[in-house]
């Protein structure tokens, strides 16, 4: 049976619809945990499609999970994510993942009836790790494990799929001290801003002595209110990343003396809180790599022959999926595109952005029925996972 062909023809069948969800996402651009319009869109779309969807999973009212008539054979995760960014929209082009999540399920419906396997749909918020308990995918981890194998895509200026990403823990930093006349009295004052500041010093002093992959960066979120009052209140907002969890735990310590340091230095109490759910570097797969390159070519897509391993500097949920399964985020190509930031939010919305999520709607759609049906495959991206594990514990 011809399921890639009839599953493109659904797609291409669907192409209008496919881009009207992803320009209605783009076009009202919701934050992590707060996406009800996109992710009521999406269940109502794939319930148009004979999946049954569980909206509202894992404690939060923006996840969803969407399945298939259960049967016997693997199971393969199709991975959607719908957040945008703080003032620039959808600069991430989330939409374009999640239109491509639903392009490749509605293709893999019209074969449903005959494919020895299933395939579900994670509803996945919050990615971008700047809102409370940002990590869809770390809250939903236990329903996507139950998957063989996860999939998905991610916009950018190249063709990738084989590549890792850091880990990360995502902080918020605040001190409090004591406000005073800044002229008339200072010397009753606590100084909080000065916390803020010599963490930030401290950090500086680290950098030069740090691994090269580690990145240690953030924002001042309040330094006070008014500049001659003595700040009794300030707030950073702060990311460590690292290739390893080990590492990421040994600099996020260094991190926390840096901040009690500042804290005996200034006698500013030091609060820190987690802000998302900690990330682990992602895991890359190149059977999966290869496997979904191969059916990106066959839809028209310039991919290269050859991949290289690419080391991505920033953090993503799906590497926590890709410790535990065996797992593909592809880099697909919208152009010259500068992501997070406004012209970024552009370029996620464009006739050529939208005619790349109708051919990685395919490549998906087609990768699930390679894994679905040769079981060579599947096998092979689970022992490769496994050898990756077992490499990872001795780094
Ligand atoms: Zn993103």
């Amino acid at each position: 049976m011809d399921y890639k062909g009839i599953a493109g023809k659904s797609i291409d069948e669907h192409r209008e619809v496919l881009i009207d969800v992803s320009n209605r996402i783009h076009r009202e651009p919701e934050l992590g945990h707060q996406e009800y319009k996109a992710s009521a869109l999406l269940a109502e779309a794939l319930r148009g499609h004979g999946f049954s969807v569980e909206l509202g999973v894992a404690g939060m009212r923006t996840a969803f999970i969407a399945r298939g008539k259960p049967r016997e054979g693997p199971t393969i995760g199709i991975l959607a994510e719908y957040d945008a960014l703080p003032g620039i929209g959808h600069a991430c082009g989330h939409n374009l993942i999640a239109s491509s999540a639903l392009g490749a399920a509605i293709g893999l419906s019209a074969v449903a009836a005959d494919l020895p396997g299933n395939v579900v749909v994670y509803g996945t918020p919050a990615e971008e790790g700047v809102v409370e308990n940002a990590g869809g995918k770390v809250l939903l981890l236990d329903e996507i494990r139950k998957s063989d194998v996860a999939i998905m895509v991610h916009p950018a200026s190249l063709w990738g799929s084989y590549g890792t990403s850091n880990a990360r823990e995502s902080f918020l930093v605040e001190f409090f001290g004591r406000s005073s006349h800044a002229g008339g009295a200072p010397e009753k004052g606590i100084n909080a801003l000065e916390g803020v500041l010599l963490t930030f010093q401290g950090i500086n002093a680290l950098r030069q002595h740090i691994d090269r992959e580690v990145r240690i960066h953030g924002i001042i979120k309040r330094g006070g209110d008014s500049p001659n009052v003595v700040p009794d209140y300030a707030s950073a907002h702060l990311y460590v990343r690292a290739p390893t969890m080990p590492m990421l735990g040994e600099y996020y310590g260094r991190v926390m003396n840096i901040v009690k340091g500042a804290e005996l230095a200034t006698g500013a109490r030091s609060k820190v809180t987690r802000v998302a759910n900690t990330y682990a570097n992602s895991l890359p797969n190149k059977t999966l790599s290869d496997a979904f390159r191969e059916n990106m070519a066959d839809v028209g897509a310039e991919y290269p022959a050859e991949i290289e391993l690419r080391r991505g500097g920033g953090s993503t949920d799906f590497g926590n999926v890709s410790q535990v399964i065996p797992a593909l985020s592809a880099y697909v190509n919208i152009g010259p595109v500068v992501l997070h930031s406004p012209e970024g939010a552009r370029m996620t919305a464009t006739p050529e952005a939208n005619e790349v999520m109708i051919k990685a709607a395919k490549g998906l759609a087609y990768t699930a029925i390679d894994l679905i049906t040769e079981k060579e495959l599947l096998d092979a991206a689970k022992r490769e996972h496994r050898q990756r594990l077992a490499e990872q514990a001795h780094r």
